[in-house]
């Protein structure tokens, strides 16, 4: 996969998104954090929702994304996840994840333009989120 490499401000992001996970962990409930750049310079940052009975979850990049549309922002930037380790995980800090697939269709929508960061061997790269999901879903043939 073609990468660009991290600027200090996706270094940031990350940060960012660790420190919200850091802050709102709680174990089956609250165990990824997201954070959202966008164009006119605000950080957003968010936690995943998880109904433990129901199995139901809405991932921590919808979250954000969600939290930054409602408050009028249109042009995302960039947008990166992490995990925060459980006790029985080798990682000790919260660790940066790929996004799902919903989250990959969503993000294709709200920010054509938007950069995701994410683990590629060992290392962090940033790429478009078209380059995600190069065959998205089109109601028109
Ligand atoms: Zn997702």
């Amino acid at each position: 996969m073609q990468g660009i490499p991290l600027t200090s401000h996706d270094e940031q992001l990350v940060q960012a998104a660790q420190a919200i996970i850091a802050r709102l962990y709680r174990p089956d409930q609250h165990h990824v954090g997201a954070a959202l750049a966008t164009q006119s310079g605000r950080i957003f940052t968010a936690v995943h929702l998880e109904s433990y009975l129901g199995r139901t979850t809405v991932c921590a990049e919808a979250m954000v994304m969600g939290k930054a549309f409602s408050e009028g922002e249109r042009d995302f930037a960039t947008i990166v996840a992490v995990r925060h380790p459980d006790a029985d995980d080798a990682q000790t800090h919260p660790y940066v994840v790929p996004p799902c697939g919903m989250c990959r269709e969503l993000m294709l929508e709200y920010g054509p333009n938007m950069a995701v960061i994410l683990p590629h061997k060992k290392e962090l790269l940033k790429c478009q989120a078209r380059d995600l999901l190069p065959f998205p879903y089109r109601q028109e043939g």
